[in-house]
């Protein structure tokens, strides 16, 4: 579904990824594991062409089945953007509308994704809302983002995501230490929702932990270089590279 060949991408002048080779194939669970700074975040961007600031792709390749994603026109990014990928941004307080109800938020990803019909798109909203998680669906729906927790937020995110029918999707996670316990909660729905749907997930997080228990194969990066990948066990029990083993010393 997704190949990404020696992708390099700079800020300015300065290189922040170093040749990243990834191959994502459909239905594939994936994690991206690494500290801050490793470019995580920059690999994500460059997949939809949303490279904040002076970034911008210096070399390589990125192909969404047959689609030239580097060199793709607006066009193309825009479709992109508004449904072969769906992606769960690691802030959701910025993401919602704060002036519009959540359920005609999912609604209209809905339309976007090409359901039709009123009472269609409300029964579908209540139950996108039931499975990521969020109770008494049919009456929250008609609440504003500020009515939800942080939590439940990132839920109706994760709604609104699926409800576009996302080729892959892709979270990306707050690096907060505090956060992983929600993290957990969150990955647990991921995988629940993506087995349902046939959906490939891309989930970003500096926890090795969180990514191993609930992924097919876990990706490290290091300051912009992918250092080694494989399934969860494997690199639980034989990690390779060097800051692999620093990072299972350092789990709890
Ligand atoms: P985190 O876990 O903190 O989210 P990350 O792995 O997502 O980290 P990135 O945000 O991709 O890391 O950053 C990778 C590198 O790119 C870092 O060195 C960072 O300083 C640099 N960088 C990121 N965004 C910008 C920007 N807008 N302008 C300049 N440099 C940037
Ligand atoms: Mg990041």
């Amino acid at each position: 579904l997704l190949s990404v060949r020696d992708l390099r991408i700079a800020f300015g002048d300065r290189e922040v990824l170093h040749g990243v080779d990834l191959d994502v194939r459909r239905g594939e669970r994936v994690a991206i594991v690494g500290q801050s700074g490793s470019g995580k975040s920059t690999l994500i961007a460059a997949l939809l062409r949303l490279l904040p600031g002076a970034g911008h792709i210096t070399g390589g390749d990125i192909r969404l089945g047959s689609d030239d994603i580097a060199h793709a026109d607006e066009t193309l990014m825009r479709r992109v953007r508004g449904g072969r990928i769906g992606l769960v941004p690691q802030d959701p307080s910025t993401n919602l509308n704060p002036s519009m109800r959540v359920g005609a938020q999912i609604a209209d990803a809905l339309r976007a994704g090409g359901l039709r019909g009123r009472p269609a798109i409300r029964q579908r909203v209540v139950e996108l809302m039931t499975e990521a998680g969020i109770p008494e669906a049919g009456r929250r729906a008609d609440q504003f983002p500020h009515e939800f927790s942080g939590g439940m937020r990132q839920r109706i995110l994760i709604a609104v995501a699926l409800a576009r029918q996302p080729e892959l999707l892709i979270a990306d996670e707050p690096t907060s230490a505090l956060d992983v316990t929600v993290q957990r909660q969150i990955l647990d729905h991921l995988q629940t929702l993506v087995d349902q749907h046939g959906t490939t997930l891309l989930f970003v997080t500096h926890d090795l932990g969180v990514a191993a228990d609930r992924t097919d194969r876990v990706v490290v990066m290091l300051d912009g270089d992918i250092v080694e990948q494989g399934a969860p066990e494997a690199i639980l029990r034989d990690p390779q590279h060097e800051y692999t083993k620093r990072l299972i010393a350092a789990a709890p």
